[in-house]
């Protein structure tokens, strides 16, 4: 089948057996790969509400028809499993070599099942998997593991690894690549701890499937050459998404103190032009030439990669504005295999809490020590850092005092390093990401804040985020690419179409992807509803504190600007509208059938009510 190998293949922790399945064209065309394969999986074999730290949950390594062929940023796979942070569908991608590496083996996806009675790595050769002892490396940080695997595999192997912070279950814990990515946010590190599964080792020497090789080459080498000339020009890579931060402070978009603050004078401290002075190393995902990972030293003289969202939510969001101290907390964060946004949020309330009186410790915003000795807890979940490891909203409901308004998290899980206390469309980008508030969904904020009336909830905003969430979280997620191609250097999608219609042989314009996007978007509510038989059109809110007056802010651009309930219920609505969602936020027979999940709507009514 040209465009897929056509093969997955499922492999049993428990019983320590695997084998090769065969999927079809027709289902291979419905749900393209990576996440649209995740989510389909996911959804048709877990029984409800299981635990997703159980045997029972599944973890999905995932490729799709572009992934690991020589053209612009195709280095990506897709981790997904029932979340442990928001208790729904989860997923991350990550840059790594298993992207090409799984395809050149032979399968589209690994499905993996059970749990290992001890710590194993998952070591796939082609047609060879073996079940092998992890104990040497069980409980050492991932970049110690990956030192271990280097040792033993070479650079050549595609590797997945997790830290300690994924043995242990913490609920944002991420899984590691050997080319330092993270990737996983809703605890996809977690779940594959969980399965005392350390490492996945992936080796392949086949062919890929498709239609023009030699075409395809050809475009490829081009394009990546175009995309490196664009990006030279524009220079994105000298600071890469660190480069954003400056615009956030300017605009009262940072997250300064547990979001309390927008903007601050002393943030310059930590942006891209820092960034980049301090520069010591440059990384970055296989078949990519604008390479984002900037390394710098921390303040221990560790190489540590940082981005814009772990800058911001370790530093303002921390009152940090030291460079090298900022990039300990990463450097421990990345260690420990932690997401770094998820951490910076966690953090950040909980020196909040006390600081309110929430709650009693010594952990002070501004003071580094006690955040890296915070992180080691959280990793080992030791003292307090054992009800920290499930997040916020875990720890909001434990202390209480009214701690649960200024938990920055939707759905369980905490919102990016964008403050959107004014920016009533990127709040709803949170609000309805389907994961919990990731910006990876629809990034609507520089488009908003630059082009429409930053005070304005109207429809043109929700029609905004569906087109982007079509874009970024269903074409860009299922054929699998990194988008700052398309974010960062104007790259335009229509590449995308042809890179799919080279390699499968199709003839697909960008409208034929937009039903499947919207179907993947479907099933992941489908399957909240699953879990959430009650569910309501509050689980797509931001916190509280965006609303509240009293947080409001009392100087710069934005004082005394706050989001309005009605005024946000009703650009919700229009969001809702326009997918053909009920008021809960969840499609309806009719745009169910319309998208050919009439299947899944008949199975949806067995737990829940459809509309
Ligand atoms: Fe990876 Fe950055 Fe390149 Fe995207 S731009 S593929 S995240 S290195």
């Amino acid at each position: 089948m040209d465009g897929w190998t056509g093969q997955f293949l499922r492999v049993d922790l428990t019983s320590r057996t695997h084998r090769v399945e065969t999927f079809t064209e027709e289902f291979a065309y419905r749900w393209i790969g990576g996440r649209g394969f995740a989510v389909k999986i996911l959804y048709d074999e877990l029984p409800p509400r299981i635990d997703p730290l159980g045997p029972e949950n599944k973890l999905i390594v995932a490729v799709g028809p572009i992934s690991g062929i020589p053209a612009p940023n195709t280095g990506k796979t897709v981790v997904a499993a029932k979340s442990p942070l928001t208790g729904g569908y989860g997923d991350g991608n990550l840059g790594t070599r298993v992207t090409d590496q799984l395809r050149k083996a032979g399968y589209d996806a690994i499905i993996i099942e059970g749990r290992a009675a001890q710590p194993t790595i998952l070591s796939i050769d082609d047609d060879t998997v073996e079940f092998l002892p992890a104990d040497e490396i069980w409980g050492t940080g991932t970049m110690a593991t990956n030192e271990w695997i280097w040792a033993r595999y070479g650079k050549g192997a595609g590797v997945l690894t997790i830290g300690q912070a994924g043995e242990n279950m913490v609920h944002y814990a991420t899984v590691r690549s050997l080319e330092g990515r993270s990737g996983g946010r809703p605890g996809m590190g977690a779940v594959m701890g969980s399965k005392l599964l350390k490492a996945i080792v992936v080796r392949g020497s086949k062919p890929i499937p498709q239609a023009f090789p030699a075409k395809m080459k050809e475009l490829g080498r081009d394009d990546l050459r175009e995309v490196h000339r664009i990006d030279k020009e524009l220079a994105w890579s000298v600071q890469g998404t660190t480069g954003v931060l400056p615009w956030c402070n300017e605009v009262a978009a940072l997250p300064v103190h547990n979001f309390r603050g927008t903007h601050h004078p002393d943030a310059w401290q930590v942006d891209g032009e820092r960034v980049n002075l301090a520069r010591a190393a440059l990384y970055g995902c296989p078949n990519c030439t604008m390479r984002c990972g900037i390394a710098v030293l921390d303040d221990e003289g560790r190489e540590s990669e940082v981005d814009y969202e772990p800058v911001g939510l370790l530093g303002p969001n921390l009152d940090l504005f030291n460079l090298p101290e900022v990039a300990s907390l990463n450097f421990l964060c990345d260690d420990y295999g932690l997401d770094t946004i998820c951490a910076g949020g966690v953090l950040g309330f909980y020196a909040d809490a006390i600081e309110r009186g929430a709650t009693q410790g010594d952990i002070r915003f501004g003071e580094v020590d006690g955040f890296k000795r915070l992180l080691g807890l959280i990793a080992r979940r030791e003292g307090i850092g054992d009800l920290l490891a499930n997040g916020t909203r875990a720890a909001a409901r434990a202390f209480g005092h009214g701690s649960e308004d200024y938990a920055m998290q939707v759905k369980g899980m905490e919102i990016s390093a964008y403050n959107c206390k004014f920016i009533p469309g990127m709040a709803l980008a949170f609000g309805v990401s389907p994961i919990g508030a990731h910006h990876k969904e629809s990034w609507i904020i520089t488009y908003e804040v630059n082009q429409t009336p930053r005070e304005s909830y109207g429809r043109d905003k929700a029609q905004k985020i569906v087109d982007l969430q079509r874009i970024r979280g269903g074409l860009f997620e299922s054929i699998i690419t990194c988008r700052f191609p398309w974010v960062e250097l104007g790259w335009g999608v229509e590449h995308y179409p042809v890179y799919f219609n080279t390699i499968t042989g199709k003839d697909w314009t960008l409208e034929d992807f937009w039903p499947i996007s919207d179907r993947i978007y479907a099933v992941m509510k489908l399957f909240w509803l699953r879990e959430f038989p009650d569910t309501d059109r509050y689980a797509d809110y931001p916190p509280a504190a965006w609303f509240d007056p009293a947080n409001a802010d009392t100087e710069g651009i934005i004082a005394g600007k706050h989001l309005e309930y009605d005024k946000y219920d009703s650009l919700l609505q229009h969001y809702y509208d326009i997918r053909g969602y009920d008021r809960r936020g969840i499609p309806t027979r009719t745009t169910l059938e319309q998208l050919g999940l009439g299947a899944e709507a008949a199975a949806a009514e067995a737990w829940a009510t459809l509309t």
